[in-house]
């Protein structure tokens, strides 16, 4: 409890000091892209080199424009609108988008239960979230393997199930993100929710991406656990609360493609 606590704090303290950095940086940004642009207009092809080295700097520009968007959403906080939630059906409906990121040499597997509880969570963040750690997965596979994806019912009956599970004793909806990649070393993984937090190059990561599951996940009265061993993988679990008296989405939305779960 005393984790979760400083971690949100946190969480709140850094989101309020860049979304003022954000906002005051992006209307900067906006007074060096604008003129640029007007000036590689004016010089038309009249000078390559120097076209050249403008476009340069707009690009520069630019990413860091869409970087401190990224600062202003994560630190707006936006309220979640959470609905009554079939996570078979959007799992299932993610999968364009997920093949699409991953490339063509990850290859994407998608387990849903056969009868998966109701939750209630908001759709779109929850598709973010997914997205988020498909995105790590495919970092952490440069070389290509695999990614699954997998929907289960999740019941931590007693107190030894949520000693073993780090998660306190309930009914579940869980959702697993598994890929076949480097893994985290300790060290790594205990700082990976930390805003900021990142080891990749400058410009690949904002170490953002596992702070906003943290936060989506804890605002949406869930858990998130992270189990990885270096040189076997990565899986992120997510136990977002069942949704009592909700019926149950039936087998009919998972597609065809899916193994049921036993
Ligand atoms: P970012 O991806 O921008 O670095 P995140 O908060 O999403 O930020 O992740 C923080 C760090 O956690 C990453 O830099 C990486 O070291 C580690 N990490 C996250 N997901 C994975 C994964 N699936 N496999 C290996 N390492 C990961």
């Amino acid at each position: 409890v005393e984790d979760a606590l400083r971690q949100s704090q946190k969480m709140e303290a850094v989101g309020q000091l860049t979304g003022g950095i954000a906002h005051d940086f992006n209307n900067m940004l906006a007074t060096v892209i604008g003129p640029l642009d007007l000036l590689a207009m004016r010089m038309g092809d009249s000078d390559p080199r120097a076209k050249r080295y403008i476009d340069m700097a707009i690009d520069g520009a630019t990413r860091a424009a869409q970087l401190t968007q990224r600062l202003l959403a994560f630190s707006r906080q936006q309220p979640l609108q959470p609905v009554p939630l079939d996570v078979n059906h959007l799992v299932a409906g993610m999968s364009d988008l997920l093949v699409h990121s991953l490339g063509s040499s990850i290859r994407l597997e998608t387990v849903l239960a056969a009868q998966v509880w109701c939750t209630f969570a908001d759709a779109n963040q929850l598709e973010n979230v997914i997205l988020n750690l498909a995105v790590n997965a495919r970092d952490a596979l440069p070389g290509g393997g695999r990614l699954v994806v997998e929907t289960a019912n999740c019941r931590i009956a007693s107190a030894a199930d949520a000693m073993r599970a780090d998660v306190p004793t309930g009914e579940y909806v869980l959702i697993t993100v598994a890929d076949n990649g480097g893994g985290m070393p300790p060290e790594v993984i205990a700082k990976a929710f930390d805003p900021f937090f990142t080891t990749k190059k400058v410009g690949q990561g904002t170490g953002l991406g596992l702070s906003q599951v943290y936060g989506f996940v804890r605002q949406s009265a869930g858990h998130v656990k992270i189990h990885s061993s270096l040189g076997k993988g990565t899986t992120v679990a997510l136990y977002l609360p069942r949704r009592e008296g909700e019926i149950d989405a039936g087998p009919s939305t998972a597609p065809a493609d899916s193994r049921p779960l036993s």
